[in-house]
């Protein structure tokens, strides 16, 4: 079976177009790069979860890549602060019991806390991507819809289970 890393913001819950809208309601710019640090390691993640939609169904696709039994599945997150880890465990363990959850701090490149040799990343931002692709990892882009840019993509996550099927 293949190790399957998916990331959790951007892909799984929209908690990106969530915190911008919070931030632009409380006078944020986005630019400030001390400011939006400051803003996600004190933001209130239960209460930002609760509030957030998923995307693309991206829960009962996950669901649907642990029933292919292709995949060694993970979410792999980056995290700010341990509230933020605390939350987003609790939340994924109450959705998805079978998957295991790996945090790793924001200071730190996902790279350095998995192996990414061989195995696949799912992620929405393109800078983890890269970097997977430099390890030796197999990476696809998340998009919400197809960007058609220089990186394999996809909108939902199950397509992962076709690429894959040899
Ligand atoms: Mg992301």
């Amino acid at each position: 079976m293949k190790q399957l890393y998916i990331d959790f913001d951007g892909v799984i819950l929209d908690t990106i177009s969530k915190t911008y809208e919070e931030m632009d309601k409380l006078g944020i710019d986005i630019k400030d790069e001390k400011k939006v640090m400051d803003y996600y390691c004190n933001v209130d993640w239960k209460k930002l979860i609760e509030e957030t939609e998923e995307i693309n169904d991206s829960i009962n696709e996950i669901k649907k890549i642990c029933a292919s039994k292709k995949f060694n599945v993970y979410i792999l997150t980056h995290v700010n602060s341990i509230n933020e880890m605390i939350e987003k465990i609790k939340y994924l363990h109450k959705k998805l019991p079978q998957v295991t959850v790996v945090s790793v701090p924001k200071e730190i490149p996902k790279t350095d806390v998995v192996n990414a040799s061989g195995a696949i990343l799912i992620d929405d931002y393109s800078g983890n991507i890269k970097q997977w692709q430099k390890k030796l990892g197999i990476g696809i882009k998340f998009v919400k819809e197809l960007e058609n840019k220089d990186l394999p993509e996809i909108t939902h996550l199950s397509e992962v289970i076709d690429l894959f099927n040899q």
